[in-house]
């Protein structure tokens, strides 16, 4: 943990600071990298207390930006890997982030970016991150399935991202995002976040949540790749049976009568839809299915 600490009116989630910043450095926000940049220091704290940051933790912050919730949290943490594609921030960074020396700033995409290996051999890291929202969904799977040793993913999305992620069986949320999530991890939704908290604003509402990892896997099936195609195809055709989603994926070769006997073996109607089904039953499925 850093010993500095910086008077809310020094940071950066003070409007006034990051419009000096960017003025300073004559800085371009990038739609095509999602730079939304937060401005509200109560946001921000409400994602700090969500990922429970401690100072013995060592924490990755994907696309730190010009360093806002990076101070944040460099005087909570015990070390902070950034990792910020854009390289026109790097002497933003520097400047910025220059009181703390429990920062290191990594110019990579986090999509090619090993983890295990910024942390160290046996490092249980905490991911925390207002995310650009044009790769949510490949970060956040790729943390879950290249099984990053992240113990939770303290995260800001587009807020009907939060939402389907969370969702449960039944809601018109619940689809193949809530139940890839759900397979790997507990939600909790820690805030709503307007987009004047942002500069410049999104066009869309926003929402932190946090993903904790399950400990010990909820759900086991022999076949995980077989499960996620069954769900993807179950969710193809929102308004067709399951059965027939699954008969029409080009992922997967069952015929209707094939998936039906399984459908009623389990207790269900034939005509049953994927929204209605929950994870162990997919997972129930996914063995009858040979
Ligand atoms: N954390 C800062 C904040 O809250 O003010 C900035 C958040 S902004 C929504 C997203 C950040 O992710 C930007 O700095 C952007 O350049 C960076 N970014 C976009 N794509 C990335 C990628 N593939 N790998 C790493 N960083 C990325």
């Amino acid at each position: 943990m850093s010993d500095i600490i910086l008077s809310s009116e020094e940071k950066l989630s003070n409007p006034k600071k990051t419009i000096e910043t960017i003025k300073k450095y004559n800085f371009n926000f990038q739609k095509r990298f999602g730079q939304n940049f937060l401005i509200d220091s109560h946001v921000i704290d409400k994602i700090i207390k969500a990922a429970d940051i401690k100072k013995t933790d060592t924490v990755i912050e994907i696309g730190p930006g010009i360093g806002t919730m990076t101070q944040y949290l460099a005087e909570s943490a015990g070390k902070v890997f950034a990792v910020e594609i854009d390289e026109k921030l790097l002497p933003i960074l520097a400047d910025t982030l220059s009181p703390y020396d429990n920062v290191t700033v990594i110019n990579k995409d986090i999509l090619k970016t090993d983890i295990e290996s910024l942390a160290g051999p046996g490092v249980v890291v905490k991911i925390v991150a207002n995310l650009p929202y044009y790769i949510t969904t490949p970060i956040i799977m790729g943390l879950f399935e290249n099984h990053v040793p992240a113990e939770s993913i303290t995260v800001m999305v587009q807020k009907e991202v939060a939402d389907r992620m969370a969702a449960s069986p039944g809601t018109k949320d619940y689809g193949a995002l809530s139940l890839a999530v759900q397979y790997y991890a507990d939600t909790y939704l820690a805030a709503n976040v307007p987009p004047n908290c942002f500069m410049p604003r999104p066009g869309v509402e926003s929402a932190v949540i946090r993903l904790t990892r399950h400990k010990e896997m909820k759900v086991r099936v022999s076949d995980e790749k077989k499960m996620f195609k069954l769900i993807r195809a179950s969710f193809g055709e929102r308004r067709k049976t399951l059965a027939n989603g699954i008969k029409n994926s080009p992922e997967l070769s069952y015929s209707r009568e094939e998936v039906e006997k399984a459908l009623t073996d389990m207790g269900l109607d034939t005509r049953v839809r994927g929204e209605t089904l929950s994870l162990l039953q997919f997972a129930e499925l996914s063995e009858r299915l040979r």
